[in-house]
């Protein structure tokens, strides 16, 4: 491309983003770069996985030039629809904010300052939001309620889209816990999916724990000690591990204690038994399935779109869509053997500080792999993985 081509449209975009940040998300965006400057300063890099990525700008510059020119160059148009987004009816510039509950694709449900359930429309810049984000919120001249931004996130679970591996899927945002459940049997208990949800969970700043569910199916006790051999390298990752059986009630009381009081992400791959756990955690959303509670209207309980519910005392669970395979969000080549905590104290015996740990000579993650130290399966993991994302 042109130099100056480009100059000129990097500055018609950097003109367009400054006039749909209202003065509230400005605001944010600063507060969120001094954090990060400081952060930075204290030698804190992990400040910077989980700011939202709105604030990216070299992103969102990325992913500007990505664009058709023709976007790029109908600034009328983009004007216009930032002027809509200005909302010359905006009354109230005072920034209500609330909890995102769900989200649809024009809308966001929420739970109110007060309590109350309430729903705003999207305002169309910065980043899509997700369940359990703050929204900041504007008041319309006829009452309606506009999204103007997001409050930072400290945390969050994200994949690439699915229909768009270049742009970021949030799952949930500000989550304590992220609750992988697994199952014994029927399904299979799948090693290579739980690593990679570990490694998004870690990367998103949450605590992970996992649930090993349909303890029921094990026929004895050789069958289960079969299942603790394959749990395994997780224990010595210091992996909280809970067995539940929503057949038989066993681990739901330790579930819920481990819980309380936080605010929980559910994922795992389909039929694993999600939605019974779910159910037995929060019996009024087990009387709500089948009853339109859901945001479509349409008197099912959808599990295609994560909610937020809060359980008396003040947990909160967020479900997901079962998932069979997940992509991971940007994570360089160079990096991933540091999600695999297991590798950290082998890995300083590699011969090259880069060693990705594949063929290199003199790797001492492979060595530990060969002497039994490090779990071959999770080794297995770890080269799939990084083949990946090659
Ligand atoms: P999801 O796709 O992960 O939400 O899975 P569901 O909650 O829909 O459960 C899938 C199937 O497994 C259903 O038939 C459940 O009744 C069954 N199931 C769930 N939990 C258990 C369990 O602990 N033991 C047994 N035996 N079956 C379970
Ligand atoms: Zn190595």
């Amino acid at each position: 491309m042109d130099e100056n081509y480009k100059r000129s449209i990097k500055r018609a975009y950097e003109r367009q983003t400054k006039k749909v940040r209202t003065r509230e998300v400005r605001k944010l965006l600063e507060e969120n770069s001094k954090r990060r400057r400081q952060a930075r300063a204290q030698g804190g890099a992990r400040q910077r996985d989980f700011a939202p990525r709105d604030e990216d700008e070299d992103g969102d510059w990325q992913a500007f030039q990505k664009m058709r020119p023709q976007a790029q160059l109908d600034l009328s148009a983009a004007k216009r629809a930032a002027a809509e987004r200005a909302a010359p009816e905006t009354v109230s510039d005072s920034c209500a904010s609330a909890l995102v509950v769900s989200v649809a694709r024009d809308r966001v449900r929420l739970r109110l300052a007060g309590g109350e359930r309430g729903e705003a429309e999207l305002g169309g810049a910065g980043p899509r939001p997700a369940v359990g984000d703050e929204a900041l919120l504007s008041e319309l001249e006829d009452g309606r309620l506009r999204l103007v931004g997001l409050g930072p996130r400290r945390s969050v679970l994200s994949r690439p889209d699915p229909g768009n591996p270049r742009q970021e899927r949030v799952l949930a945002a500000n989550i304590d816990v992220a609750v992988v459940v697994a199952s014994v049997v029927r399904p299979a208990l799948k090693p290579a999916l739980i690593d990679r949800f570990l490694i998004a969970i870690e990367r998103g700043g949450a605590r992970p724990l996992l649930c090993v569910n349909k303890s029921d199916l094990l026929a004895d006790e050789a069958a289960r000690e079969e299942v603790r051999d394959a749990l395994a390298p997780y224990r010595g990752l210091g992996l909280e591990i809970l067995w539940t059986s929503a057949e038989t009630g066993e681990g739901l009381a330790e579930l819920r204690a481990a819980l309380a009081g936080r605010t929980c992400v559910f994922v795992g791959h389909s039929g694993v038994g999600k939605s019974t756990v779910l159910n037995a955690l929060d019996p009024e959303r087990a009387r709500d399935t089948g009853t339109g509670r859901e945001f479509d209207g349409k008197g099912r309980h959808t599990t295609s779109a994560s909610e937020l519910v809060e359980l008396p005392g003040g947990t909160r669970l967020i479900d997901t869509p079962g998932i069979r395979s997940l992509g991971l969000w940007k994570i360089a080549p160079d990096e991933l053997g540091q999600s695999f905590a297991d590798f950290e104290e082998p890995a300083q015996f590699c011969r090259f500080r880069d060693c990705r740990h594949r063929s290199e000579p003199r790797c001492g993650v492979r060595e530990a792999v060969d002497a039994g130290r490090v779990a071959r399966e999770r080794y297995a993991t770890y080269l799939r993985i990084l083949e990946s994302l090659d």
